[in-house]
């Protein structure tokens, strides 16, 4: 095997990886997942904020609910004093006017109870809209959680695989140039060669000015110049 084919072999290889990886990176499934989940952080909060709101309402109206309870519950005690009194006038008719007071307090009482909890009984319905609204996009997330991590365990399987047989093929290349081809790799990315393709490097894809194509050109067999632009070890 020449130097050439063994570096282009290496090249191969890291362009292979880095596309895997890049892949791997750039799910369309994961860019999914994000927008839901930044769409179901919000309604979460908002059936968090309308729970919230709901409370109090729920407090304020098991507050006068117990008043009217207390309210009907004098007014039915006075109704059965009064019915059974023997008492004299005087206290019959001081009953009578806390009757009277305790039957309007219980009226009031009771219209606010009412209010109060249709209120309560509107907020839980706007909830349950809410909550029921989710379940499809929660569905979804769980099914793109599941891709994307199976996605994901293959695409990684592949990239050791590719890993390793890279290393096979860096055994070809001699180590001067597996030096410089590493050294441009790591300061370029991807792959530490790049073929001169339409008169570009095909790695950085920049055009080489015409003195440089013609220097690429008169290299002698097994030596390779460097791409002015980015580095890379330029095969022919
Ligand atoms: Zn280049």
């Amino acid at each position: 095997m020449t130097d050439v084919d063994a570096l282009r072999a290496l090249m191969e290889s890291d362009r292979w990886i880095d596309r895997v990886v890049a892949q791997r990176e750039h799910l369309p499934e994961a860019e999914e997942l994000a927008t839901l989940e930044d769409q179901l952080r919000v309604e979460v909060a908002a059936i968090r904020d309308a729970e919230a709101a709901v409370a109090p309402l729920r407090a304020g109206y098991e507050e006068v609910a117990a008043r009217a309870d207390r309210l009907q519950q004098r007014r039915r005690e006075l109704e059965a004093a009064l019915a059974s009194s023997t008492g004299g006038a005087r206290d019959l008719s001081a009953m009578q006017r806390e009757l009277e007071s305790v039957s309007a307090q219980g009226d009031v009482a009771d219209d606010e109870a009412l209010e109060l909890l249709e209120s309560v009984e509107a907020h839980d319905a706007a909830v349950d809209r809410l909550r029921r609204a989710i379940k499809p996009r929660l569905a979804r997330r769980e099914e793109l959680r599941s891709t994307v991590d199976q996605l994901r365990a293959s695409l990684d399987e592949e990239v050791v695989s590719l890993r390793a047989a890279r290393e096979e093929r860096s055994r070809d290349v001699p180590e001067a140039l597996l030096a410089r081809y590493r050294r441009a790799m790591t300061r370029a990315g991807g792959a530490g060669a790049s073929q001169i393709v339409a008169g570009r490097c095909d790695g950085c894809r920049i055009a080489l000015a015409p003195l440089d194509l013609d220097r690429a050109k008169g290299q002698a067999e097994g030596t390779f110049m460097d791409c002015p632009s980015c580095g890379r070890l330029l095969l022919p």
